[in-house]
């Protein structure tokens, strides 16, 4: 049950390298698809660095248009997986078809559940029959107790390892903004359950020179970790280069995002 009245402790989530929803902020950074092996690789000694405890990557993207690049299937998640162990750190990435959750579960410490599948009930019941954390984002228009039947889905299935990701929502102005960072939802969803809550600030404002203000927004709104998108030439990223961090800027924010934490 997802609900805090039914559950008041704080679910706490440990992979091998990471505790999620203890007093550590966990950091999850990577690019976001994994574009070849060395790339993956380069990008996962980066997000050590400054202190990730994970690194992300998808191999199988939903692209608003299916002439994008896709990924790089099961060839990106070995990519991902070698990057990770190289690096002592765990690995996210997102299953995007309840079909793939076994050959995902193979490689991954983390399945994500994208934006567009928040509601993808077959694919929540897929993962919800695994004992594989789970990062449930929050789907582009979705409310709070939409969030929050969604992890139902998931928990009804026997799996209680979800962590929730705010990642922006759609409303009324995105000319500048990819979305609209709800950064609201971090307390509220924190009051009404007992997940842990992660912020993804690159999403949310689409852009990376906005994405170090709305990082440190995102800790100071009480999140348990945040999940960003790092690229060494976003100009030539295969999706998302406009708000990639390139890794000196990632450094930067990284660092005040520890010690912003440390002062909470
Ligand atoms: C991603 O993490 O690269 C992604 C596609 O995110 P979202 O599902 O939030 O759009
Ligand atoms: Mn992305």
């Amino acid at each position: 049950q997802s609900s805090r009245l039914l559950h008041p402790e704080n679910t706490v989530i440990k992979t091998p390298h990471s505790v999620i929803g203890g007093d550590q902020f966990v950091m999850m950074a990577g690019p976001c698809s994994v574009e070849s092996a060395d790339h993956v690789m380069a990008m996962a000694k980066v997000a050590k660095q400054r202190g990730a405890t994970v690194v992300r990557g998808g191999a199988f993207k939903p692209r608003t248009s299916p002439y994008s690049f896709q990924g790089l299937g099961e060839a990106g998640l070995q990519a991902l997986r070698a990057a990770a162990d190289a690096n002592d750190l765990d690995m996210i990435t997102e299953v995007m078809d309840d079909e793939h959750v076994p050959m995902v579960a193979k490689y991954t410490d983390i399945f994500q559940i994208g934006a567009r599948n928040m509601q993808n009930f077959s694919l929540l019941k897929a993962v919800g029959r695994t004992q594989i954390p789970v990062a449930l984002k929050r789907g582009m228009s979705a409310t709070i107790d939409d969030v929050l039947n969604a992890a139902e889905y998931i928990a009804a299935g026997g799996n209680h390892q979800i962590m929730l990701l705010e990642r922006g929502i759609r409303t009324f102005d995105h000319k500048y903004t990819r979305n609209t960072f709800d950064l609201g939802a971090v307390p509220v969803l924190q009051k009404l359950t007992h997940y842990p809550v992660i912020v993804d600030p690159s999403h949310a404002v689409g852009e990376w020179d906005l994405v170090t203000p709305m990082a440190m927004a995102g800790v100071a709104s009480g999140a348990s970790g945040m999940i960003v998108e790092i690229h060494d030439r976003p100009t030539e990223a295969l999706s998302d280069g406009p708000q990639a961090l390139k890794p000196k800027t990632y450094l930067k924010m990284a660092q005040q995002a520890f010690q912003l934490h440390d002062l909470m």
